[in-house]
């Protein structure tokens, strides 16, 4: 059988995984729980669980760790602001208590999308004295060193190959950079980041260390947690693309420093997601959750398979028609799943298989799945237990039963209205009468036949 393969990011090839005798190890840089999650994080979570039920699939066992992030991830505009603290403030609770809620928000997101749940969780505030030992580590190899204050900073000129991944070299980073605490002068390169930062002035979030009471980066989070629960060494390392750099960059130098070789065979990044064209941020309002597709009567499991349409190396627009027409696709595939029989046999399809081992391509396995669903070589017993084993990777609940309840006069006549409204090209009406169908939990989409509609559930 085939090796599943994918691109990594540092090798910029395609790589074969190739663990024998062991489960594939796979760490997953998690949530900074200060917010929710929006659908642009899960596309990058679902990327996880692709890669873990694709080799799963082909028979291979997966341990799959992905920390919460509850301290020390800074604010983009390097004001030296803990996400959690501005967010504690905001909502003046305490700190912890933001990131319980925010962590088991994201655990209920994963649920809805059905992305298996890892093996492990591991939180950064709970992960300390892994953390002061990594760190201990590099002072004593000489890859970090202690400032006046008590800050420990990572000497990036004592790692040769530091811009590996991201193709940032040590010697094209200008000081002119807006780097992490760049203002406070202790750093004696500026490219240098810090592991652990004294406290200062600052009392929540701090802990004690051999250095004196301080907190920890960012970056040291993921190398401690990845390190100790992966014993040592991560087959596949997955996040989204803006972590490239400086956050994986930054990983790599520590977590290779301390096992002295390649502490990561593979690293992964999914490209980002827009919506509606634009980049998803609080400032232009336009951030989408799970919770904004389920009020508007869509199945979240119509965001899998919108996700999963596009491959996950590819940028992608995501939009209200395209999670709506997915959401029809989900109900037409339920209903035909319902009257193709009850087997509950799992086939085997090798275009949908060496798709997916193929650099995960969803497209194409799902483009197989539409060929099935039409294939009048097959009977409805081969295509039902065909979908059971797709279903194994992409997780749409096809055998899930849907409701098929009549509609009344009134929605008749309103879908009739929208119809004709259409063909006048009167595209507002069009939208209001879908938006009063979507209250009833019909939702309608619109294809190159016509519009057409399916209950919500
Ligand atoms: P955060 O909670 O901000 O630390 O982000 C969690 C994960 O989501 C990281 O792997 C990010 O790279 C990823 N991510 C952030 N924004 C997007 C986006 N628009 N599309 C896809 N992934 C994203
Ligand atoms: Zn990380």
């Amino acid at each position: 059988m085939s090796k599943f393969s994918i691109y990594n990011t540092q090798s910029r090839d395609l790589q074969a995984v190739n663990v024998t005798g062991r489960p594939v190890h796979i760490y997953c840089c998690g949530p900074t729980v200060y917010r929710d999650a929006h659908v642009g994080n899960l596309r990058t979570f679902l990327l996880a669980d692709l890669i873990s039920r694709t080799l799963k699939l082909s028979g291979m066992e997966v341990l799959l760790v992905q920390n919460i992030t509850d301290v020390g991830h800074m604010s983009e505009d390097f004001e030296s602001e803990d996400k959690m603290l501005s967010q504690a403030k905001l909502e003046k609770v305490d700190p912890f208590e933001i990131a319980r809620k925010y962590e088991s928000k994201f655990h209920s997101d994963l649920a809805r999308l059905n992305i298996s749940p890892a093996n492990s969780y591991p939180r950064a505030s709970e992960t300390i004295p892994g953390m002061l030992s990594s760190i201990q580590t590099l002072i004593e190899n000489g890859s970090a060193y202690v400032s006046e204050s008590g800050s420990v900073y990572f000497s990036a000129q004592s790692f040769p190959s530091y811009g590996a991944i991201s193709g940032n070299r040590l010697d094209s980073l200008k000081p002119g950079h807006r780097y992490e605490y760049s203002d406070d002068g202790e750093k004696k390169f500026h490219a240098d980041w810090a592991l652990w930062k004294s406290a200062g002035n600052r009392s929540e979030m701090v802990w004690d260390s051999p250095w004196g009471r301080g907190f920890p980066g960012w970056h040291i989070e993921c190398t401690a947690m990845s390190l100790d629960l992966l014993d040592s060494h991560v087959d596949i390392h997955v996040g989204g693309i803006d972590l490239r750099f400086p956050h994986h960059e930054n990983e790599r130098a520590q977590s290779n420093s301390i096992v002295g070789g390649e502490a990561v065979d593979l690293w992964v990044h999914g490209e980002h997601l827009l919506f509606e064209g634009r980049k998803m941020s609080k400032s232009a309002n336009n951030v989408v959750l799970v919770e904004d597709l389920i009020s508007k009567g869509l199945d979240p499991l119509s965001l899998r398979l919108a996700l999963m349409e596009n491959r996950y190396r590819s940028q992608m627009d995501l939009t209200w028609d395209s999670l709506r027409a997915a959401n029809s696709t989900l109900n037409r595939w339920r209903s035909s799943m319902a009257s193709w029989g009850n087997s509950e046999t799992i086939g085997f399809d090798s275009e949908i298989h060496s798709s997916l081992l193929a650099d995960l391509d969803t497209p194409r396995a799902l483009l197989r799945l539409r060929a099935i669903e039409k294939d009048q070589l097959l009977t409805s017993v081969q295509k039902r237990e065909i979908f059971n084993y797709a279903d194994q990777v992409f997780a749409l609940d096809l055998k899930r039963v849907v409701e098929v309840k009549p509609l009344t006069s009134e929605q008749s006549a309103l879908l009739e209205s929208r119809a004709t409204a259409r063909a006048n090209k009167n595209w507002g009406e069009s939208d209001r009468i879908r938006d009063l169908l979507a209250l009833d939990g019909i939702i309608v989409s619109d294809n190159p036949e016509g519009q057409s509609w399916a209950w919500s559930n």
